[in-house]
């Protein structure tokens, strides 16, 4: 048997390592190392596959979720509501613009940010929304873009986990997480479903005049060359990255396939177990199973977690310290709020490995030792 992870990267690169080659040795050869032909034909090939009007590349989904909320013109103090169950990306941006993030609870069923919740959260120095299409599933955008639409506030959706995942409306239309609202935001960090050889991210937008703004942003400010319209950062996908993610885009949904598959054999073989809760597909998205978590019920977490290392399988914990928990929120005052939700889920998910090149064999053993630790 292969030796399993949480992630497989090099069994996925050595399967179009060719195609990726030839595309890296191109920029090469090129030397069009920066804003090279490669972005812009990601860039478009990227657009048409998410049926988005505007993708801006830049150099991370971090720096994407804040090249997106500078173009909003958010001023110090605007309040942007958003889960404190997500990676810490997401609600670091909002602090580091002296905006003050609005810690909401999520669905104890698929993890994402609870409408409800977003809408008793609202003051009138809400400014805007911060969905997160958690693990590879969609927020319940259609509910969030009604309420933003009502009371005058911007969505950004954090789809760093969820590229290629569709949204269902109640009519039955679709559309893919980031295109929905006022602008998405993506990362594609080595590990996230569409992943490069290093950093790299895009910001996605219908808007012609966001759009604008945001490729502005993200290169100093900059409206032609060394005239500078407004403060903004330097952050750009290099060539070499573009070229890989312009590969691997093709075989996109071929990887979530993947993905689905093994999420199917995990759930077939803890169906109906007392101790455990499988992931809960919403009827309006589809699973794109970034990661595969359960819930447990009654088991020692750690004890899992170590026994299950002993046979060498990984497992992790996202996340373990919500963000109203976390030290660097503590000027919000936000240790005392009260998400039950999410402290409920910061104690009992645990990740199993999910990827593109899990086998049979691998997840009949991932399933065995897991079961074999909690039924003893
Ligand atoms: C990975 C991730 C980010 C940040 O992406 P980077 O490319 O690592 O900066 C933001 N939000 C979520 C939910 C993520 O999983």
């Amino acid at each position: 048997m292969r030796p399993i992870q949480m992630v497989d990267t090099k069994t996925q690169y050595h399967k179009i390592k060719p195609a990726v080659d030839q595309a890296v040795m191109e920029v090469m050869e090129s030397t069009a190392f920066i804003n090279g032909k490669a972005v812009q034909d990601f860039a478009a090939a990227l657009s048409s596959y998410l049926g988005v009007k505007h993708t801006i590349p830049c150099a991370n989904g971090t720096d994407a979720l804040q090249i997106a909320m500078m173009a909003l013109g958010l001023q110090p103090g605007d309040e942007v509501i958003t889960p404190s169950f997500t990676y810490i990306a997401t609600t670091e941006v909002i602090a580091l613009l002296k905006l003050t993030p609005v810690f909401v609870e999520v669905d104890p069923k698929t993890f994402c940010v609870e409408p409800a919740a977003i809408e008793k959260a609202i003051t009138p120095r809400t400014k805007a929304i911060v969905p997160v299409h958690l693990y590879g599933q969609a927020a319940p955008m259609e509910r969030i873009m009604e309420i933003a639409k009502k009371n005058g506030l911007y969505v950004i959706e954090d789809t760093a986990q969820a590229i290629g995942c569709d949204y269902i409306f109640d009519n039955g239309s679709r559309k893919k997480t980031g295109t929905i609202g006022h602008i998405g935001a993506t990362s594609f960090y080595p590990s996230k479903n569409l992943g490069a050889f290093g950093d790299g991210g895009a910001i996605f937008t219908n808007d012609d005049e966001l759009a604008t703004r945001m490729k502005m942003i993200a290169n100093h400010g900059q409206s032609r060359q060394y005239y500078h319209d407004v403060v903004g950062c330097n952050s750009r996908l290099d060539s070499i990255q573009a070229a890989i993610l312009g590969i691997k885009l093709k075989h996109l949904d071929e990887y979530a396939r993947a993905r689905q598959q093994a999420a199917a054999f995990y759930d077939q073989a803890f169906a109906g177990h007392p101790a455990i809760t499988t992931p809960a597909p919403a009827a309006y998205s589809s699973h794109v199973y970034h990661q595969y978590t359960i819930l447990l019920e009654g088991v020692d977490r750690e004890g899992l977690k170590k026994y299950v290392a002993e046979k060498g399988i990984p497992a992790m914990i996202y996340y373990p310290v919500p963000g109203h928990r976390q030290k660097m929120f503590e000027q919000f005052n936000v240790a005392s709020l009260d998400l039950p939700v999410t402290d409920w889920l910061t104690q009992r998910v645990i990740s199993l490995p999910i990827h593109t090149e899990l086998d049979e064999e691998q997840l009949a053993y991932i399933t065995t030792h897991v079961l074999a630790y909690i039924n003893q």
